[in-house]
């Protein structure tokens, strides 16, 4: 099981994680983005390396 977050800290909401991924990310109320849930695809993958601020960390865990 691996853990998907985003770090509020460094997110600017620039959209590109949920352009990418919207299976996994959203925005929050805050106009931030969330992790919906915690499956890893080639895409969620994508999504984080994409982020330009580093938010989004993927702990995979076997
Ligand atoms: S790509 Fe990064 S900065 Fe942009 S909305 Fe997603 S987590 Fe936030």
């Amino acid at each position: 099981m691996a853990k998907i977050s985003v770090d509020k800290d460094l997110c600017i909401g620039c959209g590109s994680c949920i352009a990418l991924d919207a299976d996994t990310f959203d925005f929050g109320d805050d106009g931030l983005a969330e992790a919906k849930n915690n499956e890893v695809t080639e895409a969620t993958k994508e999504a984080a390396s994409s982020c330009p601020t580093d938010a989004i960390t993927i702990e995979e865990e076997n």
